[in-house]
């Protein structure tokens, strides 16, 4: 299916780093130390997450910095429940992004697969993402052990799926951009994105939504192993 591969990258949230339940753990912290009187915590949780993708969203097509996407966030979600912490929202944007990169928890069979791959191939990470934050969560997960090269969006100076970083972590791991597979759960930014920069990819269908036409995909990451 693949042939020459010389190398295998990941994405790193909700793709080895379990994104949905470190989040959810933040946020129940930021929310018992700041917003606990205000509302109650599924609310926020639910609310928080629908703007935080679509600031996300906005942030990957560069309408917005990354110091927009931080002040913005927890400022509509304030606004929409009328809880008076205007003044607070750069100190509770720090405490839930600081509280998230300290928690742990990683997809089921991260460790098997890196392991697997790591005999083969050389391994690493291409993640969007904020840069200090982005190491943070790989050291208190325990996967900076196994990774010595590792991309953020920071870095690059551009986001997935804009092809620039695919290039530019092709051109940084000194192999030709055919020879490298991508393995992510989102599928527009990862997978077309490497796809359109001429890399290979391995969707992870994280949340089960079922195959797509001349897309090779996974919704268990041990199934890797039947591809590679
Ligand atoms: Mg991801």
């Amino acid at each position: 299916m693949f042939e020459n591969i010389k190398m295998v990258l990941f994405d790193l949230d909700h793709t080895l780093w379990d994104f949905d339940k470190n989040h959810e753990i933040a946020l129940k912290n930021t929310y018992d130390k700041y917003i606990k009187k205000d509302i109650n915590f599924d609310e926020l949780h639910l609310y928080y997450n629908k703007i935080n993708h679509k600031l996300w969203e906005k942030y990957r097509k560069e309408q917005i910095t990354q110091v927009e996407l931080r002040t913005q966030r927890f400022k509509i979600v304030f606004e929409h429940f009328d809880i008076k912490l205007e003044d607070k929202i750069k100190e509770i944007d720090a405490f839930y992004l600081n509280s998230l990169s300290q928690q742990k928890e990683t997809i089921n069979g991260s460790f098997e697969i890196i392991d697997y791959l790591n005999n083969n191939y050389e391994i690493g990470i291409l993640t969007n993402g904020f840069e200090s934050t982005q190491h943070k969560k790989m050291k208190s997960s325990g996967l900076d052990k196994h990774f010595n090269f590792i991309i953020t969006s920071d870095k690059a100076n551009a986001l997935k799926p804009n092809k620039k970083i695919f290039e530019y972590t092709a051109s940084k791991a000194g192999h030709d951009i055919k020879d490298i597979v991508y393995i992510g759960d989102d599928f527009e930014n990862d997978i077309l994105g490497a796809l359109n920069a001429n890399m290979k990819a391995i969707w992870f269908d994280l949340y089960k939504e079922g195959k797509k036409d001349n897309i090779i995909s996974v919704q268990n990451l041990i199934e890797i192993k039947n591809i590679l």
